[in-house]
């Protein structure tokens, strides 16, 4: 029996760390597995896919869905797919397509972006949560670095420390409009996990 698993939380939730783990029991299992990712994800290694923890597997970089359909060999019974929500729409049919035909398919993505609405494939109306009609969810949640005006013993100021589902993205600081662009792929500077209290909705200006 075949299944879609989704990994879905905000950023610094640790959806790439689970995809892995996840991975590397099919490879254990001795699972033919390949791995996608899409190519506008250039954070840390290009033909990999990395968590922030720095755990990695090879991945095959993709600029669109019908990319993965040339790198499927018969022997492929698993197939990864990394930053889920980068893709376009055609995403959908493929994972289903797959499962389909006997295959695994474990993916994992952001359920919302900056904004806080949930996050649209590429060129499209469709979200992610098309593919979570479809697949088994898991949802995880991070850890709201908040800055409170408090200080702790060593003087520096006090984190929330609250359950984060949203993804704050901050300019020199500040929370990013609304209309700002949606796709820049961040690292700690640039994006926070906040709990809803700490979210602050983008404002259209
Ligand atoms: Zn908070």
């Amino acid at each position: 029996m075949s299944t879609l698993e989704f990994i879905t939380g905000c950023m610094f939730c640790g959806k790439t760390e689970e995809l892995i783990r996840r991975l590397r029991r099919e490879k254990i299992a001795g699972k033919e597995v390949v791995i996608f990712k899409p190519a506008i994800d250039d954070r840390y290694e290009f033909l990999s896919v990395s968590s922030h923890n720095r755990s990695q597997l090879p991945a095959t970089p993709i600029n669109e869905t019908k990319d993965m359909y040339k790198c499927l060999s018969s022997r492929v019974q698993v197939v990864g797919i990394d930053e889920v929500q980068f893709l376009d729409d055609a995403v959908i049919d493929f994972c289903l397509e797959q499962v389909a035909v006997g295959r695994n398919v474990i993916a994992s993505g952001l359920n919302l972006d900056f904004r806080g609405e949930p996050f649209r494939f590429m060129n499209s109306q469709k979200h992610v949560g098309y593919l979570m009609a479809y697949a088994i969810n898991t949802t995880l949640r991070a850890i709201c670095v908040y800055e409170k005006a408090s200080k702790n013993e060593s003087g520096s100021p006090e984190r929330c420390g609250a359950e984060a589902d949203f993804t704050q993205r901050l300019i020199d600081g500040q929370p990013a409009p609304y209309d700002s662009p949606l796709i820049v792929v961040g690292s700690k500077d640039s994006y926070e996990a906040r709990c809803r209290a700490h979210f602050a909705v983008p404002r259209k200006v």
